[in-house]
């Protein structure tokens, strides 16, 4: 019996054309295209992401895909491309990333940041990883679906957007203007999560799937009171009044309130730890757990990051001679909220915390913290794909501090997940932003195969 299912499951699976598939031509385009992508410079500002939206689309019209390109800024150097592999179910799985990136300082870079070498086996450039290389990955999925001629259970779309890294208006643009285009969305699969190595132990690989992200709200301070000559000081001085609310604010500590994103990536995480560590990871949920363990829990603050929202104060400005009393001082706090706070509510807190009317506090941006319950089937997909291709590894969700363009379907109603199944280390992720930007060219091979198995076990083709 064992032997004629076999045969079965091989016969299913040729008439598929999953298996058809030559993954290192495969690899060897992924890398052609991406090198061919970093080359036009979409630096934002100003972005002018439309001639990479230009190229985007003549590959995918070449393969015979249903693509356009869409206004969503008003700005015809600024577009958007939209390309439809069609499903049957009436949903779709929109795959995004964006096609501008952060300014690169070439005297700083050791290769040339927008040339697309490959040195030492591996990629340079800009927007390798942030994110060009995710939407390759993108793009080779709906190329090499169609040409194995598979019909997905939802209609698989690209979508590749222009100014993320500024202001998102882009995203924000392209579901205000057109709203239908994405029909009834079963999941967004986006940036934002991404393979590691090391980051707990030596390494080891954990596939980060991101499932929520913390706002930033910033909050500017203006505390005023009684200008005047030094030489006769004064009760009502603003640097007296804003140094006491600053000490207050310092000392005031926000609640523990882990996301359910966060419970779940500590109890996904705690295997890798020893008692009681990893009683206390895997009940977070646990007032009472949260409450004995507190300063155990807290004493790292990327740790303590992800437990509550922070209050990071970034600046005091105020004065200007020193035989002078200033009649105001301002001062700027960094915020990060979590899941279940809202900006409304920071800034009442500070208000009360403050206890001074002479403090004016004023948000300056309020961005809303998000959260998509996660989702079993992406999960197990990217399980049992990454684990075929890193043995060992871990798969856990991650709320990051940071913002994508998620946000935006997220605050629709929409599921959405980050993630990008490259494998980084710690400096490797530092590039992103940073200097030397660059994709190993055997990741972004594995990379290639990894992110097609996902979409295709998501999709019902293949296994
Ligand atoms: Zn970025």
């Amino acid at each position: 019996m064992r032997g004629a299912a076999l045969i079965l499951a091989v016969v299913a699976v040729g008439a598929t054309g999953a298996f058809a598939v030559d993954w290192q031509r495969a690899g060897d385009e992924a890398i052609d295209k991406l090198q061919a992508y970093v080359r036009v410079d979409t630096t934002n500002p100003p972005g002018n992401e439309t001639p990479a939206a230009d190229l985007l689309r003549d590959w995918l019209s070449r393969e015979g895909i249903e693509v356009r390109l869409y206004d969503p800024m008003n700005d015809r150097k600024r577009q958007s491309l939209l390309a439809r592999l069609p499903g049957r179910s009436g949903r779709s799985l929109v795959l995004m990333s964006h096609s501008d990136v952060v300014p690169a300082i070439k005297e700083e870079w050791h290769q040339p940041p927008f040339d697309g070498i490959v040195r030492n086996e591996s990629l340079y450039g800009r927007g390798t990883l942030d994110t060009k290389g995710l939407g390759i990955l993108q793009l080779m999925t709906l190329v090499l679906m169609r040409r194995a001629g598979v019909v997905p259970n939802d209609d698989v779309l690209l979508l590749i957007e222009p100014d993320e890294e500024e202001a998102g208006r882009g995203m924000k643009g392209m579901l205000e203007h057109y709203p239908d285009v994405f029909g009834k969305v079963r999941m967004v699969l986006n940036e934002g999560g991404n393979g590691t190595r090391g980051v707990l132990q030596p390494g080891q690989v954990i596939f980060f799937v991101q499932t929520a992200e913390k706002g930033a709200v910033w909050v500017k301070l203006t505390a005023h009171g009684r200008a005047g000559h030094a030489s006769v000081p004064i009760e009502d001085n603003a640097v007296t009044t804003m140094s006491r609310a600053l000490d207050r604010i310092s000392r005031y500590e926000t609640p523990l309130r882990p996301s359910q994103t966060v419970v779940s990536l500590f109890a996904a995480l705690a295997d890798e730890s020893s008692f009681p560590n990893s009683f206390v990871m895997r009940h977070l949920d646990s007032s009472l757990v949260l409450g004995l363990f507190k300063s155990r829990l807290t004493e790292r603050p990327l740790v303590n990051s992800l437990l509550r929202t922070t209050i990071s104060l970034t600046g005091v400005h105020g004065g200007y001679k020193t035989n002078v009393i200033p009649a105001q001082v301002d001062a700027t706090l960094d915020c990060r909220i979590v899941p279940g706070d809202s900006p409304d509510g920071l800034k009442a807190e500070l208000t009360r915390v403050v206890g001074d009317t002479r403090v004016d506090i004023e948000l300056t941006q309020t961005g809303t913290p998000n959260e998509s319950p996660e989702d079993p089937e992406l999960m197990k997909a990217v399980r049992q794909v990454t684990s075929r291709h890193h043995p060992g590894s871990i798969v856990a969700p991650l709320m990051s501090s940071g913002v994508t363009d998620s946000a935006y379907f997220r605050q629709r109603g929409d599921h959405a997940y980050g993630f990008n199944p490259f494998v980084l280390t710690e400096e490797e992720m530092a590039t992103m932003h940073g200097i030397d930007e660059h994709v190993r060219l055997d990741d972004l091979r594995a990379a290639v195969r990894m992110y097609y198995e996902i979409v295709a076990q998501l999709e019902g083709v293949g296994e």
